[in-house]
């Protein structure tokens, strides 16, 4: 089996996430959820249960604000303070850091540095937000994954990305990957 990483953003969400889990520990695949501190601190329990069950949590800001739009010391505290809500529920630092619309700010990736976490991307993407997002098309962009691909996809709603599109495909998705010797893991 070779190994993709499958990553899940702006969650914990009450509604999605839990779906999201109940999916993967079917395949028995696990996957890295890069969560908003605010959202984390609402949500702990399934902060909780992602660990539990093998997954990873990334810091992906505290509030998911966009990084350009703010002043350097908003940046770096928006990542300070995302890394203190999961170091709190975790028991230590988070090991890596996606900035909001993974969007690159030198000052950010520092930040997340100075806490000991690495700074991730990926290679690709679902799209699974706004009018590009629907289930079709998802499953589409999701075929032309490879070894050792990091895929972005959400749990989380936000503000425009549709979580319950993706989990329309999701189960195929993860069935295909099988097929094609491919397996989900979390990233380390
Ligand atoms: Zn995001």
């Amino acid at each position: 089996m070779q190994p993709i990483y499958l990553t899940f953003d702006d969650g914990p969400d009450p509604s999605f996430t839990p779906r999201v889990l109940d999916v993967l520990a079917e395949v028995g695949m696990h996957a890295t959820f890069f969560v908003i501190g605010k959202q984390a601190q609402r949500y702990p329990e399934l902060i909780r249960r992602a660990v539990a069950e093998g997954h990873e949590i990334g810091n992906h800001s505290y509030s998911h604000r966009h990084p350009w739009l703010v002043s350097e010391r908003t940046a770096r505290a928006e990542v300070r303070h995302g890394a203190q809500v999961l170091s709190d529920l975790l028991g230590r630092q988070p090991r890596f850091f996606r900035p909001p619309h993974g969007r690159m700010r030198p000052c950010m990736t520092d930040e997340a540095q100075r806490w000991g976490a690495r700074t991730v991307l990926w290679d690709v993407s679902a799209i699974d937000w706004g009018p590009l997002g629907r289930a079709e098309r998802i499953e589409k962009r999701l075929g032309a994954i490879r070894p050792q691909d990091i895929v972005l996809m959400h749990d989380g709603k936000n503000k425009h990305n549709r979580p319950e599109e993706l989990l329309r495909v999701l189960p195929r998705l993860l069935q295909h990957l099988q097929q094609r010797a491919m397996r989900s893991q979390a990233l380390a």
